[in-house]
């Protein structure tokens, strides 16, 4: 069957527009079909099917138009159907859609691999494999940096998130809903304090010793293959570290012959006002992971690191099927014009500040937000119990209702399920930033 519900849905206007109940009728009955068809595994934050999108605007089958602050999970950065990335996956699907790379090889793949040299951090020798998603940039950094050292421990931080496959759900914090009953695990992974100043109230220096210490003793410098880092952490709660934290961790796996990995799955690609977060902290990571943003859309990562690291794999130890699929590199190579073309890392730090400033004046008006963070597009608020830095979960999930029922779609993050992060794309206009932030305010005013 054909999607005949979605066909008539038109181009959105910029505006959120609330036509229906949420979820509307026509979801509804999706709804019913998808849950005969698909597993309660597989769930939606909102039930609203959706039929089109266009900018920071997503359009569902029953004509409610969402201002969307999530982008997929900061997937369509550059914004939902960019017209740059929507010509050259098009032309590309028309001239070769697969060739398998490893059989076959072709330009789009070569060329997002120079362009990942020329924009991750640092100026040395770099070489790309390109992947489908971020869970396989985690497990082929690992792979890498385990060949290259010759060592087996993974050391990863408290609140990290780097994916769903065996391997990363064992190097994810969150048991639940990541890893729960999923067992048994991988193991040779260590898991280390992390930097989280709203908490632990420790300067970088005084996080990194902590985090140190713990590998030293716990593990030993020697038996570690990598360390790897969420710059920002995403899944985790958007946690922008302490000044210094990065930088030690860095230093210190250097004198280790520890591979740093830095995972700017979420945090990478324009997202920040820098190409890469690593940038705000003055690291310059072995090895760089890139997914989510990088295709605007389509499915795409990469692991970008150092040429003598990237080359320590055997001729034919790295590859897949799928990987470097050339219209998803089409798409990235139009990711890459269009952030220099229109200014994008500019507009990711405006955006910024304009999210910044809006939440700053709702932290002094509503004491439940306890800490407003983040860079760039990459903001959020944490929700304690007023007076406290307690977790409140439970207001979390009446914004985000009473949003949604205002066509404003709010994405929650954090270990404790108290954080609300706003990953918009930098396709949204003042006008819209404004327009969200102010729904966001009768929210907190409604609880
Ligand atoms: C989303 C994410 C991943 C996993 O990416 P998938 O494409 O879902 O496999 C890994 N690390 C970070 C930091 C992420 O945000």
């Amino acid at each position: 069957m054909t999607d005949t519900i979605t066909a008539a849905i038109t181009l959105p206007t910029p505006q959120r527009r609330i036509v229906t109940a949420v979820p509307g009728p026509k979801s509804l009955a999706l709804h019913e079909r998808r849950l005969a068809a698909v597993p309660v595994g597989v769930n939606s934050a909102l039930p609203a099917y959706i039929a089109r999108a266009h900018g920071a605007i997503l359009v569902d089958v029953d004509g409610n138009q969402f201002l969307d602050f999530g982008s997929g999970i900061g997937v369509t950065t550059i914004g939902h159907t960019d017209d740059a990335v929507v010509a050259a996956a098009s032309e590309q699907l028309k001239r070769l859609t697969h060739a398998a790379f490893t059989i076959s090889p072709y330009e789009g793949y070569v060329r997002v691999a120079e362009l990942l040299a020329e924009h991750t951090p640092g100026t040395h020798a770099k070489k790309t494999v390109l992947q489908n998603s971020g869970a396989e940039a985690v497990e082929n950094g690992v792979k890498i940096a385990r060949k290259y050292t010759g060592r087996g421990g993974i050391a990863v931080l408290d609140h990290a998130y780097h994916g769903r496959t065996s391997l990363t759900m064992a190097m994810t914090f969150k048991a639940m809903p990541y890893a729960s009953g999923f067992g048994p695990f991988p193991g040779d992974i260590y898991r280390t304090s992390s930097s989280y100043p709203f908490h632990d109230g420790l300067s970088g220096a005084a996080a990194a010793k902590k985090t140190i210490v713990h590998l030293e003793k716990s593990v030993g410098a020697s038996d570690l293959a990598c360390l790897i880092v969420e710059p920002i952490q995403g899944e985790g709660g958007f946690q922008v570290p302490a000044e210094g934290y990065l930088p030690a961790l860095q230093e210190w796996c250097t004198a280790n012959g520890i591979v740093f990995i830095a995972d700017e799955i979420q945090s990478g690609m324009a997202r920040t006002g820098k190409y890469f977060a690593s940038e705000h902290f003055g690291i310059v990571p072995d090895l760089v992971l890139s997914a989510k943003g990088i295709a605007g859309g389509l499915p795409l990562s990469a692991i970008t690191g150092r040429a003598e690291i990237m080359d320590a794999a055997h001729p034919g130890g790295l590859g897949g099927t799928f990987g470097g699929n050339p219209v998803s590199c089409a798409a990235a190579i139009a990711v890459f014009d269009e952030i220099e073309s229109k200014g994008l890392l500019g507009r990711a730090t405006v955006i910024g500040e304009v999210l910044r400033a809006g939440l700053l004046e709702l932290q002094k008006k509503y004491d439940i937000i306890g800490d407003v963070r983040g860079i760039g597009a990459m903001q959020a608020i944490e929700l304690v119990v007023p007076g406290t830095h307690e977790h409140n979960s439970a207001a979390l999930g009446k914004i985000v209702a009473f949003a949604a029922g205002q066509g404003v779609l709010l994405l929650t993050a954090g270990t404790h399920g108290n954080v609300l992060r706003f990953l918009p794309s930098l396709a949204m206009s003042d006008d819209q930033l404004r327009d969200g932030l102010g729904v966001l305010d009768d929210a907190l005013a409604a609880l």
